[in-house]
């Protein structure tokens, strides 16, 4: 595993921080947002350390971006939002603040806006159970 000593999505995936795990394949990880832009809001990510879309593979790219199809998915089979917008941003002028490549999936409500990062913590009990029912969600929709 590619791994960047300071880096807390890395740290995520060595077990080493806690979160909200919705779905982990060989190469991504899926968890909530613990700062959420919106109600629902969660990453995808590749395993392996890559900063930005210029150095991740493309074959890794394509996981991430199969598993954000996904979970985009059964978000919207839980929360039924109004819509949905799918975000990756490169480099710090773009917006990012963890350096290691992410996608972000925010539900949305029609009228409300929204910036890409939210300011407070989320409950973690609520964290909790849209994990586990997007987990479900997921089970449902694509059962092994
Ligand atoms: P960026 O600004 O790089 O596009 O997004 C990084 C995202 O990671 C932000 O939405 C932020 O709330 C989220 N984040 C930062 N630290 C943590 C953490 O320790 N755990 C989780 N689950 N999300 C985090
Ligand atoms: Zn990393």
């Amino acid at each position: 595993m590619t791994t960047e000593a300071d880096c807390i999505f890395c740290s995520i995936v060595a077990g080493a921080r806690p979160c909200h795990k919705v779905l982990e394949t060989d190469l991504v990880l899926s968890f909530m947002d613990i700062f959420p832009a919106s109600q629902g809001h969660t990453l995808v990510i590749p395993k392996h350390h890559y900063e930005t879309v210029f150095d991740i593979p493309e074959s890794a790219m394509q996981a991430v971006s199969v598993v954000a199809k996904r979970i985009a998915g059964a978000i919207r089979a839980e929360l039924a939002p109004d819509g949905m917008t799918i975000v990756q941003v490169n480099g710090a002028a773009a917006g990012q603040t963890v350096m290691h490549y992410h996608v972000h999936l925010l539900p949305r409500t029609q009228g409300e806006s929204m910036r890409l990062h939210g300011s407070n913590q989320a409950d973690p009990a609520r964290l909790d159970a849209l994990a586990r029912a997007f987990a479900a969600r997921l089970i449902e929709l694509h059962p092994q």
